[in-house]
């Protein structure tokens, strides 16, 4: 089934052309602050030393990594990652028209001159949304016809706590843009797991009996998406 093209529909949502432009009001938040029978822990329970309660929804370590890197200082040296591909970020070339380059394991940010650190990340942030907006739509090709299902909306928005989450009643699926930092297999993953809340809220034994058919290898990908980030340091420190 093809999901034809998304456009983009104010801060940060994707829609299927030719639908209705307008946001209900059911859908304007993501669902994150609700109590939602679907953000229980069910898979935390084979989980072993990973941080969090073990769903990849509602990840402690989304949360500490997003903490985290509002305290970078956006200064060329500091790693940063893309797709799962580290980089050293490079922000000593400057223009008028703000862009991201990875290059030969430069992360060139391009900002105004003089822009400060939140310009710059603002520009990053914009780019990694931009990551996700761009793959999405041939996950969901793929994707939507072998599960049987199709999301209505996709949103890409930061959440403190969550890579993704689902709300069956609208088929409107959210996604963490900080997922474009991890390797493609994890938002793979993730749209999986979202797409399989259309059949089944709740993470029971037949949520884990969908994703065990349609994606074998579920657990690998959670635990690479949940694995602890590695390290933050400039490169010039590296000992
Ligand atoms: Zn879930």
């Amino acid at each position: 089934m093809a999901t034809g093209r998304f456009a983009e529909v104010g801060d940060g949502q994707m829609q299927r052309d030719g639908t209705p432009r307008q946001r209900s009001q059911t859908t304007r938040e993501p669902p994150e602050h609700r109590a939602s029978q679907h953000t229980a822990s069910q898979h935390g329970r084979e989980r072993r030393g990973v941080s969090g309660d073990g769903d990849p929804e509602s990840t402690a370590e989304v949360e500490r990594r997003t903490h985290r890197q509002t305290e970078r200082q956006m200064l060329s040296g500091e790693t940063h990652y893309v797709w799962g591909h580290r980089f050293r970020l490079d922000v000593s070339r400057t223009s008028g028209n703000p862009r991201v380059v990875p290059s030969s394991g430069t992360l060139w940010v391009i900002a105004p001159e003089g822009a400060s650190a939140e310009e710059r990340f603002g520009v990053l942030d914009r780019w990694y949304r931009r990551q996700i907006k761009a793959t999405v739509p041939a996950l969901l090709e793929r994707w939507q016809p072998i599960l049987g299902v199709t999301a209505s909306r996709v949103v890409v928005r930061r959440m403190r706590t969550k890579w993704g989450t689902c709300q069956p009643a609208s088929s409107t699926i959210w996604l963490n843009p900080e997922l474009a930092k991890k390797h493609p297999r994890c938002l793979e993953y993730i749209v999986v797991h979202e797409l399989a809340h259309l059949h089944e809220r709740s993470h029971n034994a037949r949520f884990v009996e969908l994703m065990d058919r349609f994606l074998p290898d579920w657990r690998a990908r959670r635990d690479e998406l949940n694995e602890a980030p590695l390290a933050h340091e400039k490169w010039t420190a590296r000992q």
